[in-house]
């Protein structure tokens, strides 16, 4: 029983199948809640013994059997496959996963991202492997001080406490290297599960490496830029060399964000070894198999390295793979030859990359912006970044309750159904009141939760109209918006007969002083209006039950620095209805149907905010709009439009929006291509085989 439930535990589909989930809620609930959803340290503290009495108790054999059938169920599911016309496997690069709280190797929206990326291509059986580090202290905790201010700590990672497994070969565990200037650093190989798709972790923190070589991997998101770029030589050449001595073929790489972007210099240096080329040709054959997603609005966001620095770290490993260092410099310098530029790895990734995308139309056409000069001579629109805009995994981040009501009324696999499918008309008819009563116990459960965890204990009512605004404390989303007329705002949530009340939650980065003012200040209204609450420590757990109850997703950020925005979409699928400036996503998800639109005056040649009118115009469209809607009720008590605004949300924005249309973008237009050029340079007679 125990070892049959450490397999269940290891293979992360729990994290998006109720059904297996349960098994581990049934065995023990108080456990499970207490460990943070975590059953590799629920079951090492019942231990074998502990197990075998909890599993005793009534409801455990037939929770187990629905777990045996699901995970059949699982594996037995083969969708139809899709043809790249050549050899496919992608592997796929990024500093951060986040796929479960109990794997805290995430930050915040990027990494959530690429943990959906890996759950959908295994519900779509796609061939692609993660790649990515294993942080010894991870994830940077919330913790708010008595005068309102953000502090930071960092829990410690232990191996043996999470879900994955180191990987072993023939002869012991796996470990491969790299090059660290004139040293080499080892680099442990883990394993998670992501139901079929492996992720591939790596981590330094080996006895035998010097201590200064071990704590490469120690964080996520070292602002300095030396530690920064050891850990990017270990994610772009270790991760290259992991997928080889595993014997993974690898055909089309996937640089989730600039961090991984010597990836392509290591397939250079591999395709070189292995054949006589010169360095052009090897590039251009590295190239075509590369694909690039770039999530920055703004070019300071990327990494910049000075030539000194790349020049100690990287020096040797360029002497051996033929580059000489002025011409890997030019690669990632905004003007080639300019000896003052630094070195930039979106640049880098860009000139590396056969196919770049932003991740929304609006943000493709910000990229073509701000990355044109990788392209002198060409005008912007012809600048070669496309837009692919990102996706949610459906099953992780759509409610239980929603999902029974989708199986029963659109499809057992609903969220295997492509936008416009006309199975998703099933949703007009789940009735009002079916529908409605879910949302309202989703709310209830939201506010027992923020009641529970927020200090001081705000006074939230199940039935208001909840409007829940979460995501990084960085000044351009402007979390305090709202708080520039406070007597309106006060007017808002002192109301009576139409109460609001509203849910903040959010990380200030711990450089960010501005950041933590704006955080101080939500902090303390919180601690004035009963009907506001700052729930602490945003991570995936808190983010679920927001964008499951709330009734309103609101994002107020100034137009054009929100590259897509995720948490939106997963508050549509739920039938939560955004309010938010068009940006990101919603500048082109937007309907009346579905949600309200904040106007911005800012345009790509004029991207100036106008605080004051945003707010005026945010103030306006929820006392005329918003809440007269969610108040109009009908005899029943039910606001009848606003269900119709929930089934549309659900209707068009789910499959739209969801990591399944995402991924089916990036195969057609991006992973396929890629893999039948790799194919077409690769039998090439004068290229060998
Ligand atoms: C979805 C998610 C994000 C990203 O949300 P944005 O809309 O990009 O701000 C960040 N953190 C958590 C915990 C999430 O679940």
């Amino acid at each position: 029983m125990f070892d049959e439930l450490r397999v269940l535990a290891l293979n992360l589909t729990w994290t998006w199948d109720p059904e297996i989930r349960e098994v581990f809620q049934t065995l023990d609930p108080k456990l499970w809640e207490a460990t943070r959803h975590n059953p590799i340290v629920m079951l090492s503290r019942l231990g074998p013994k502990g197990v075998e009495r909890a599993a005793q108790k009534a409801a455990f054999a037939p929770a187990l059997d629905r777990a045996r059938a699901a995970v059949r169920r699982h594996l037995e599911r083969h969708p139809p496959f899709y043809d790249a016309g050549a050899p496919l496997l992608i592997g796929y690069f990024s500093l951060e996963f986040g796929i479960a709280e109990s794997l805290p190797i995430y930050s915040g929206g990027l990494g959530i991202l690429a943990g959906d990326h890996l759950k959908a291509s295994s519900d779509l059986n796609l061939p692609l492997v993660g790649v990515g580090l294993l942080y010894r202290w991870g994830f940077g905790r919330q913790k708010i001080d008595p005068g309102g201010n953000q502090t930071e700590y960092y829990a410690e990672n232990i191996p043996d406490e999470l879900p994955i497994r180191r990987v072993e070969t023939g002869d012991g565990p796996l470990d491969v290297e790299a090059p660290i200037g004139a040293e080499t650093v080892r680099i442990a190989v883990w394993r998670a599960q992501v139901g079929k798709v492996p992720l591939f972790l790596l981590d330094t923190d080996l006895e035998s490496n010097p201590p200064h070589l071990r704590t490469i991997t120690d964080r996520l998101y070292v602002p300095e830029p030396d530690r920064r770029l050891r850990q990017e030589i270990v994610l772009g050449i270790g991760g290259m060399r992991a997928l080889r001595a595993l014997g993974i073929a690898a055909t089309v790489f996937h640089l989730n964000e600039g961090h991984s972007a010597l990836v392509g210099v290591e397939r250079i240096r591999e395709l070189r070894r292995s054949r006589q080329l010169t360095f052009e040709e090897a590039r251009l054959l590295a190239r075509a198999g590369i694909v690039f997603t770039t999530h920055t609005p703004v070019a300071a966001g990327s990494d910049y390295f000075e030539a000194g620095l790349a020049w100690d770290l990287l020096g040797p490993y360029l002497q051996e793979t033929g580059l000489s260092f002025e011409r890997f410099m030019d690669l990632g310098r905004e003007k080639p030859g300019d000896p003052r530029s630094l070195f930039c790895t979106t640049y880098l990734a860009l000139r590396m990359a056969d196919h770049s995308v932003g991740v929304s139309r609006l943000h493709g056409a910000v990229s073509r912006r701000i990355w044109k000069d990788a392209w002198p001579g060409l005008k912007e629109p012809q600048v070669p970044i496309g837009a692919i805009t990102n996706g949610i995994h459906l099953p992780t981040w759509v409610a239980d309750e929603i999902d029974s009501l989708l199986m029963e009324f659109v499809d057992a696999e609903w969220w295997d159904l492509a936008p416009g499918d006309n199975r998703w008309e099933g949703v007009e008819a789940i009735p009002a009141e079916r529908l409605w009563d879910v949302h309202r116990s989703l709310r209830e459960r939201l506010v027992e939760y923020a009641c529970a965890r927020a200090a001081p204990t705000p006074n939230l009512d199940p039935d208001a109209l909840t409007i829940a605004f979460s995501r990084r404390f960085a000044p351009y989303k402007r979390a305090t918006l709202m708080l520039s007329d406070r007597p309106r705002l006060k007017r808002l949530l002192a109301s009576t007969t139409k109460p609001v009340q509203i849910l903040y939650a959010g990380k200030a980065h711990p450089a960010d002083q501005a950041g933590k003012a704006l955080l101080r200040e939500i902090v303390e209204l919180a601690r004035e209006e009963t009907r506001v609450a700052f729930l602490e420590d945003y991570d995936i757990e808190i983010a679920r039950h927001l964008v499951q109850g709330a009734d309103v997703w609101l994002n107020n950020p100034r137009r054009f620095l929100e590259a897509s925005g995720t948490s939106g979409m997963k508050a549509a699928a739920n039938g939560v209805l955004n309010v938010s400036v068009l940006d990101g996503w919603w500048d082109e998800a937007y309907g009346p149907d579905v949600g309200w639109a904040i106007p911005s005056g800012a345009t790509l040649d004029r991207q100036a905010a106008d605080d004051e009118a945003e707010a005026e115009a945010l103030f306006r469209a929820l006392e005329r709009q918003v809440i007269p809607t969610f108040y109009a009720r009908d005899e029943a008590g039910r606001p009848q439009r606003w269900i119709a605004m929930m089934r549309a949300s659900i209707k068009r924005l789910a499959p739209a929006y969801s990591a399944r249309r995402m991924l089916l973008d990036y195969f057609t237009e991006a992973y396929a291509p890629a893999a039948r050029r790799v194919e077409q340079l690769r039998v090439l007679p004068d290229w060998g085989g």
